[in-house]
């Protein structure tokens, strides 16, 4: 847009803000006010009396530019947030502007989010466990990892309150509650470490995952629990099923916790993760055999039979 198209010829004037708006296509006048005043506001003086010049001599309207005005938007940059702590929950400092015709609905959700949360955003860390477990050079926490098509939603949702620190805790919770802060396992203090990693009670579980893990090649370790495995491309589908198990491991421990402090029986979050994992392999190979389509779920399930086997006739036989 250029300042011309901003200018009334016929009456030797501004546009009115209405009309500004009908031009941009918007249906009120409060964006093309604003515009109206900023453009006025950065003119300099010499500029300022050469447009007065232009409307009182009654100059001929020069073409408008074609087209609805490219307008973009994006978070305004101020200096103090040239340089911002790059491990935050914020993502202000990484949206680039868009043509605001073409914005897709996400960005503006994203945009308007962050910039109506932006210091709170800006002071939090975006997990907690950046000290214990340093992320690798130019690793970032793996949102995209922790949600899959296999990794539903509640299960998913344990992941991501472990890697904000924001599951229950004895430490957090004597502040509030009766509750004691020691962990009910082995009465150490309840720290997020202690309770998901540290902890003698879950070394069986750790040991099976590595014995699983390194059937598909990989190595375990407290890194790859916590901040989980990239999905690539050639490698997707054991990536996938990877991470299904770190997240049905994180929900074993974190429900034999809770059963504990309610008195249930079953606290051993080893068995929990291998019947947690076969009732999702009988339940997919089910579906599979129901829909005819065990081709897809021996591709899925029964990778390098790690898990299962599925049999010429169609029957299957876990491994694990
Ligand atoms: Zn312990």
């Amino acid at each position: 847009m250029r300042v011309g198209d901003l200018l009334d010829y016929d009456w030797g004037d501004w546009l009115d803000p209405l009309t500004l708006a009908r031009r941009m296509g918007l249906s009120r006048p409060r964006t093309p006010r604003r515009i109206l005043q900023e453009v006025k506001a950065a003119l300099t003086p010499a500029a300022r009396a050469y447009l007065n010049q232009a409307l009182h001599e009654g100059t001929p309207c020069p073409p408008s530019t074609p087209g609805p005005p490219d307008l973009s938007i994006g978070p305004l940059s101020r200096r103090s947030q040239q340089t911002p702590h790059p491990f935050t929950v914020s993502w202000l400092h990484a949206l680039q502007p868009v043509s605001f015709q073409i914005a897709p609905r996400k960005y503006l959700y994203t945009l308007r989010l962050h910039t109506l949360h932006a210091h709170t955003l800006v002071s939090r860390p975006d997990t907690k466990w950046r000290d214990l477990l340093p992320p690798l050079e130019g690793e970032q926490p793996r949102w995209a990892s922790l949600y899959s098509a296999l990794v539903p939603r509640p299960i998913g949702d344990i992941s991501w309150r472990l890697l904000h620190g924001a599951v229950s805790m004895g430490m957090f919770l004597k502040r509030f509650t009766p509750i004691p802060d020691t962990f009910p396992f082995s009465n150490v203090r309840e720290t997020l470490a202690h309770v998901y990693l540290e902890c003698a009670r879950q070394q069986p579980l750790f040991r099976l995952l590595t014995n699983i893990l390194l059937c598909f090649w990989l190595h375990f370790s407290p890194h790859l629990f916590i901040y989980t495995l990239p999905i690539r491309g050639p490698t997707k589908s054991r990536d996938l099923l990877v991470n299904l198990f770190l997240a049905l491991a994180k929900t074993a421990i974190y429900k034999t916790r809770e059963g504990r402090l309610a008195n249930e029986a079953s606290c051993d979050c080893r068995a929990v993760f291998r019947s947690s994992v076969h009732s999702c392999i009988r339940a997919e190979f089910l579906w599979a055999a129901s829909t005819d389509s065990l081709d897809a779920f021996e591709e899925r399930w029964a990778l390098s039979e790690v898990l299962c086997s599925v049999t010429p006739s169609g029957s299957f036989r876990l491994t694990l």
